[in-house]
């Protein structure tokens, strides 16, 4: 049996990395960094190069410009983007995200965007506290958060993702569920909402290594529980572990308003990536682009795609990582799509990774599904080392 991620037909996902940001924050270890004049003029070039390798080989549903910073690209870079996707012909687009930092969107940018068929906006926030964005670096206050809003609104988007922090240090219950309130009566489509990690080579993980704070896992915990709870009391349904999402109609368990370009990477689609330090997996293989703006480039120039590295991954050990992925999305896996997806039947090749779950109460099976529970989604990366395979 042919299996589908080997699937010939063309690509139907595109993620673009753009690697600048005005300032880098506390938290970060995305590759990105500040952003020079000259050196995103020669990315852009790079960049279209690129997407010309790879557009024969696409007719892409969904994609996504992430980053970095992407609108910190200005409108002469972002419409010689928009003009060579355009003209590409492409008919099956159904999302086009661009994320946007508070401090970059101007009402221009976003009607060059909406007009250029980006259909959704994914705004990094992280939090409404004044205290709590200058503890993370942010470069944006509070009140261009709720400015920009609006902005985007006006510009014609009608699907707007905010991104939000929990777990930040000085950050109290209270604020958190002010900052969640006070997203909330935006009325954004989407929310993600990510427990900080701390990343080595990052301040935030030099300053908790230094003992300048302690993590609060109790709080943290109870801070994810305020947000499932007060979320699904708000109408956003999780449907993955950091994911809300409002709907107009849920189909399979997954909101109208869910991001389907992150859901065809839990569900094992193949995806190009482009830009720097983008990984891509297509057809059973990985690939990862140089993590260095200037190696990208001088690659690009000489007419070729920029890897760094290549991995073609046993049958099982990609299908160990698809159940992985998977198990994020509150929905699990139905049994049949992950044995049509990946030659392997779930229930058998994993009977005693699954059994354990089920005794710890982390998980259910179903005779057409498996998912973890609401209390095994809080030990969803646990559970899921547990169905990481080598063959
Ligand atoms: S804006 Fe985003 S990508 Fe840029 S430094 Fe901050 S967290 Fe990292």
């Amino acid at each position: 049996m042919l299996q589908s991620w080997l699937d010939p037909k063309p690509i139907e996902h595109l993620y673009i990395h753009v690697p600048f940001c005005a300032h880098k924050c506390e938290y970060c270890a995305f590759y990105s960094e500040p952003s020079k004049g000259d050196v995103i003029q020669r990315y852009v070039q790079a960049l279209l190069t690129e997407l010309s390798l790879v557009a024969p080989d696409l007719n892409p549903k969904t994609i996504f410009f992430g980053g970095g910073t992407p609108s910190l690209l200005t409108m002469a870079q972002w419409t010689q983007i928009l003009n060579l996707i355009s003209s590409f012909k492409w008919n099956a687009i159904q999302e086009w995200t661009v994320e946007c930092n508070p401090a970059t969107v101007s009402l221009d940018k976003a009607r060059l965007m909406r007009d250029g068929g980006v259909t959704r906006i994914s705004m990094g926030v992280q939090s409404l506290d004044k205290s709590l964005l200058e503890r993370l670096g942010r470069v944006h206050s509070r009140e261009m958060v709720f400015k920009s809003f609006n902005t985007l609104r006006e510009a014609g988007f009608g699907s707007i993702n905010l991104d939000f922090m929990f777990g930040i240090p000085g950050q109290t219950m209270e604020t958190w569920k002010s900052t969640l309130a006070e997203a909330r009566q935006l009325n954004p489509e989407h929310l993600s909402c990510y427990e900080v990690i701390y990343e080595q080579d990052t301040p935030l993980f030099d300053q908790l290594q230094a003992g300048d704070f302690e993590v609060n896992e109790e709080l943290n915990c109870a801070m994810f529980e305020e947000l499932v709870d007060s979320s699904e009391a708000a109408g956003y349904h999780q449907y993955e572990i950091s994911n809300f999402a409002r709907s107009d109609n849920t189909v399979g368990g997954i909101p109208s308003f869910a991001c389907r370009h992150n859901i065809a990477y839990w569900r094992g689609s193949s995806w190009y990536g482009l830009g720097p330090s983008a990984a891509e997996y297509i057809r059973g293989a990985r690939r990862k682009n140089w993590s260095n703006t200037v190696l990208y480039c001088e690659q690009l120039e000489k007419g070729k795609r920029a890897w760094e590295s290549e991995e073609k991954l046993p049958a099982l050990a990609r299908a160990g990582e698809l159940a992985a992925f998977g198990l994020r999305m509150n929905a699990g896996w139905p049994l049949g799509e992950f044995k049509r997806l990946t030659g392997f039947e779930m229930a058998s090749e994993w009977k005693t990774e699954i059994d354990r779950l089920i005794s710890l109460k982390y998980a259910d099976l179903g005779s057409d599904h498996f998912r973890l529970t609401r209390q095994g989604l809080r030990y969803a990366d646990w559970a899921a080392e547990l169905f990481l395979k080598t063959e």
